[in-house]
């Protein structure tokens, strides 16, 4: 779970994976891929019609993340400003300015191996080289395949920061086994249970809603028989050939399925459980794909420790990850040697200090790597009164610069925010949250973006006023 801001502090006017709060004024956004928390406030009001509105604000993103939003309604005033990058190919992205001249920056995608459509940022200009991962797994040696991490002749670009994925920067997660083999084993579970009787049926439980399709592919390529998945999914892959092959919408054709949202739970009967898609009871064999589980007291790289029977005899876990583990990290790190790193991720039950300090180990691991970079954990922190430090940080920095005597003004309303919400109001929060935004971003005597600060400012006041009004009770 990203705890990455969205602000590169390298370029201005960019925001990436995060489209709330102060990323709002931004001209530019990149989104990774489409994994919720990557995607905070893309579905927002707020956003949108900052998109819809402002012609040189655009979102940037590969072509199958592109084809993912263009299937739900939410973005359906906003495609024309989805802007699809090629993978592998250096682009030239103008970066409008607020406040003066636009800046071009050359941006490179990278496949990620995450998820269809996951790709990383390789952002190169007068800034210096500055790699975003979003979420990523690299087994070793993948990286030295990169051609875009590299130059003509081989040698590796210099990287002055990275922003990496370490979901699983932990000594409990030493290492998994490659996708690869995560799905041999899975294969050869599905084809001996579905062999012991016709009866007998499969669900696929998957991490994320997406993310795990190289699995139908494989699954559907080895068993000859396509994976059942939910109609909203089957909309997005048909557009994609590479899985269209290997799923189906029809429940009835197969003995596979994968049909239900994340964290269904299961009626049972006696050795039977229900299958909604069926309308009934049937003896189903749950497998469910995950890695939280497989710490290094349990996956010693052999095949046999990759799976897991729950007590629960038809729950099976086999361990199938799309982050690297800890050794995957610290070959990725010491390969590329990059000047600065900023965890974008922050363990869970992990500390700051943890972090860095691990972050320190795989930076002077095996290989050498003397020359420790500059290390910095991002923290999406959410203060009580529910205004995220980001927000704050952004006032106080317009404050510091414009030495005005708003700050204290803003200051005595976050305070009533914060006391109102302690009186549990719910909604008022948000709206006021918005009405301070509005009010910071109101055009200044000085400024030299006027028009763009009131639209923005407008936007915000549209959205307080909406999100006062008291909401209307259905009978149901
Ligand atoms: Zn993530
Ligand atoms: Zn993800
Ligand atoms: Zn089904």
């Amino acid at each position: 779970m990203t705890s990455f801001e969205g602000r590169v502090e390298e370029l201005r006017n960019v925001s990436i994976d995060c489209f709330e709060n102060s990323n709002i004024y931004s001209t530019t956004f990149f989104l990774t891929h489409c994994h919720t928390d990557h995607m905070k406030g893309l579905r927002s009001y707020i956003f949108l019609k900052r998109l819809a509105d402002e012609t040189n604000v655009h979102l940037y993103c590969s072509e199958i993340t592109a084809h993912i939003l263009a299937t739900e309604n939410t973005f359906a005033e906003v495609v024309h400003k989805i802007r699809v990058l090629p993978v592998g190919v250096s682009t030239i992205v103008n970066i409008p300015s607020h406040t003066g001249p636009a800046e071009d920056i050359t941006v490179t995608l990278i496949p990620t191996g995450h998820c269809p459509g996951a790709v990383m940022f390789l952002f190169e200009g007068e800034m210096g080289r500055i790699l975003y991962s979003g979420d990523f797994r690299l087994c070793e040696g993948d990286v030295s395949r990169l051609r875009q991490l590299h130059y003509l002749d081989g040698t590796v670009k210099a990287i002055d920061k990275l922003y990496l994925d370490t979901t699983f920067l932990s000594r409990q997660y030493l290492q998994f086994p490659s996708r690869h083999s995560s799905i041999s084993i899975l294969c050869s579970h599905i084809s001996s249970w579905l062999q012991e009787e016709p009866d007998n049926a499969i669900y696929i439980e998957m991490p994320a809603n997406y993310g795990s399709e190289a699995v139908f592919i494989e699954v559907a390529k080895c068993l000859g028989m396509k994976v059942h998945v939910k109609d909203r999914a089957y909309n997005i892959y048909k557009n994609i050939a590479e899985i269209r092959e290997a799923v189906t919408d029809d429940p009835c054709c197969t003995r596979i399925h994968a049909c239900l949202p994340c964290g269904h739970k299961f009626l049972t009967g006696d050795k039977t459980t229900m299958l909604p898609c069926q309308g009934k009871l049937m003896k189903l064999r749950i497998i469910r794909l995950c890695a939280m589980s497989f710490t290094s007291k349990v996956y010693d790289g052999s095949l046999e420790s990759a799976v897991l029977q729950s007590a629960c005899k038809e729950l099976f876990r086999i361990c199938y990850s799309s982050h690297c583990s800890y050794r995957e990290l610290e070959h990725f790190v010491q390969y590329l040697k990059p000047r600065q790193i900023e965890a974008c991720v922050i363990p869970r039950n992990m500390e700051v200090a943890d972090i860095l300090q691990l972050l320190r180990e795989i930076s002077r691991g095996g290989n050498g790597y003397i020359d420790l970079p500059v290390l910095t954990v991002s923290s999406r922190k959410v203060t009580r009164n529910g205004v995220s430090t980001d927000v704050k940080t952004f006032f106080s920095s317009r404050h510091t610069e414009q030495q005005n005597t708003i700050t204290s003004h803003n200051e005595t309303n976050m305070k009533e925010a914060s006391q109102c919400n302690m009186q549990n109001e719910e909604g008022y929060v948000d709206s006021e949250i918005c009405r301070l935004i509005a009010e910071d971003l109101k055009p200044k005597i000085g400024d030299h973006d006027v028009d763009v600060r009131h639209r923005i400012s407008q936007a915000f006041l549209e959205t307080a006023a909406a999100l006062n009004k008291p909401a209307v009770r259905k009978n149901c």
